[in-house]
């Protein structure tokens, strides 16, 4: 695949990978997921600056929200699994506007302050060390730079309910993320406040979503009224936050303005996730670093 780029091998922190997955086909397209979808695409529209340079979309998947960045002269699509990238390759056909680069969040293979905005959507909830993938995307903005986080947030109305009833044992009150499930993980409010201030981003805007991811809910009202009272309630949000999905829009504050990186040149964009070099050498089919020799 030209504009494709492959780099990992041996990663820790465990990483949940969606190689070989039918997840859009079995989860987004026919798992009733349409209310979740649409409720996505309209705060994506609310956060994203109207335009931009170059667009990392981390944890990409099939390319579901990727047509969701109009404004946007490139876009890197990133995402642990080949299989998936190949599925949004399909989907959005083959252009220079579209990258799309399989590797591991902890280890970015981009050189530093390359994008003037990231997103990073239902992925941090497989994220087993959260602050250390935070921090790799802080590394490949510029200054100014838009972060865009959806979290999974365990402080949600169900769970404070089941909490108080005494079905669940863990406690939705405490900062430290809960692993409801194998590599699924639920993050408290607070805690990815504290992750991203410490890595130096300022919160300029918090949505809740899925208000009424309810399955009785969700069977008996049609999508399109959900869709709107979600819309509705989403900006509640700056207030307090009890959805089971969240949405933040956080920018880089006081990062010094980093060389800029000629546009066209896409082997400028990669550094070795190994040991930090760039240039790369393009191979076929692969990128080669002249330092350490990594593939
Ligand atoms: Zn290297």
């Amino acid at each position: 695949m030209p504009g494709s780029f492959f780099m990992h091998k041996q990663t820790t922190p465990p990483i949940c990978n969606y190689e070989d997955s039918d997840y859009q086909t079995s989860f987004w397209d026919q798992g009733g997921r349409e209310y979740e979808d649409r409720t996505e695409a309209i705060a994506l529209k609310r956060l994203l600056p109207k335009k931009g340079r170059l667009v990392l979309e981390l944890g990409a998947g099939a390319g579901r929200n990727t047509s969701r960045y109009p404004g946007f002269e490139r876009i890197v699509l990133l995402d642990y699994s080949r299989t998936q990238l190949e599925q949004a390759q399909g989907r959005l056909g083959k252009s220079d506007k579209y990258i799309y680069v399989a590797a591991d969040i902890y280890r970015l293979p981009f050189v530093n302050g390359l994008f003037d905005v990231a997103t990073m959507i239902r992925t941090l909830h497989h994220m087993a060390d959260a602050p250390k993938a935070l921090e790799q995307v802080r590394n490949v903005l510029g200054s100014s730079g838009i972060f865009i986080l959806e979290f999974a947030n365990k402080l949600n109305l169900k769970a404070i309910l089941r909490f108080l009833l005494g079905r669940q044992k863990w406690n939705p009150f405490t900062l430290e993320p809960v692993e409801f499930v194998k590599l699924n993980f639920d993050f408290h409010p607070r805690a990815i406040r504290n992750w991203l201030k410490e890595l130096g981003f300022e919160i300029e805007r918090t949505l809740t979503l899925s208000h009424f991811r309810v399955g009785f809910l969700k069977r008996i009202v049609p999508t399109s009224i959900l869709v709107f009272l979600d819309s509705f309630f989403q900006s509640t949000g700056a207030l307090w936050q009890l959805s089971p999905s969240i949405f933040v829009k956080a920018k880089i504050v006081g990062r010094d303005a980093i060389s800029l990186i000629e546009p066209n040149d896409i082997l400028s964009y990669f550094k070795c996730p190994e040991c930090g070099h760039s240039p790369l050498i393009e191979k076929n089919g692969y990128l080669e670093c002249s330092s350490c020799r990594k593939r």
